[in-house]
Order: C-alpha cells, then structure tokens, then sequence
C-alpha cells in the first residue's frame, strides 16, 4: 500500500506527469529568488527580469519542473514590466487559481505539472492581441529554450 487512499488509476495523464517534490527539495534547487518566485507566490521587480524585452525565438520552460509553458511567438510587448504573452502552448500547461491577497480578485497562474507560481493573467484590457488576455509571467520563473540557429534541413540530395 503506498498511501491511505490511493486513487489508483484514476488520474489522468497530466496528473500521472506530476512533479512534486519537498519544501527542502525545491530550496536546493532553485535559487533564493527563484524560490520565492516559484514556490511562495512572489513577485520580481518590474522591468528587471531577464526576459521582460527578450525577442529571441524559441520556447519557454517552466524554471521548476521544464515544462514548456509559453512560445516567443505569443509573446507580446505590454510595456508593464514584465514579459507578457497571449495565450500559454497548451490550457493544461497551466492552472489558475483565483487570487484575493491584494484585495481585488486577480487570476493567479501557475504550472500545471510543479504548481509552481509562474504569475496572473489578466483580460480584456484591450492590448492588440488575438485573445485580449495578458499573461504577465515573472523572468525567474522560466527559462527560455532559444530556437536553434541552424534549422537547415538534413535532407537527401538529389
Ligand atoms: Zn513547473
């Protein structure tokens, strides 16, 4: 018996993907400030992240787990301070969770796979962009996987 109420093979397969690891695990890993970030719920300074103005092509991971969360082609310029995307790859790369902790309700979100804090998103706040949403995501919660420069195609000559 592994736990008192398993819920054996009832999980599905994002749920089968988990990462979870301990409080002790995750300060050992991450940096202080990554550990604040991802794992209480902080907040990095405006306009000092690495990626706030990053335009480089490729893919964002989840700083925690490695999870590919955002691409740089969702990525949008908000001018807020921190780098803004339109839309996550996939809707079960995240979850959100409503947050009351400043008084106003904001969406909190974070990765599906570590729940890790990753940042908010925000809606209809009328940014030129095809789903009027603001995922306002902290620097130190990903790190970016830049596209290859070489994308020349191995292929057969004639
Ligand atoms: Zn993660």
């Amino acid at each position: 018996m592994c736990c008192y109420d398993c819920p054996a093979g009832a999980g599905s397969l994002a749920d089968m993907d988990k990462v979870s690891r301990t409080d002790a695990e995750w300060r050992e890993r991450l940096s202080p400030e990554e550990y604040r970030v991802l794992r209480t719920a902080g907040t990095e300074a405006p306009g000092t992240g690495e990626y706030t103005d990053a335009k480089t092509e490729g893919v964002y991971r989840c700083r925690a787990c490695g999870a590919e969360l955002f691409r740089s082609d969702a990525k949008f310029e908000s001018h807020c301070g921190w780098p803004s995307f339109y839309q996550p790859t996939a809707d079960d790369a995240v979850e959100l969770i409503e947050d009351r902790s400043l008084g106003g309700v904001r969406t909190e979100v974070r990765c599906a796979r570590c729940d890790s804090h990753l940042g908010h998103v925000f809606e209809g706040e009328g940014y030129q962009v095809p789903t009027d949403q603001r995922w306002c995501i902290n620097s130190v919660s990903l790190s970016l996987e830049p596209k290859p420069e070489n994308s020349e195609r191995r292929t057969a000559t004639p």
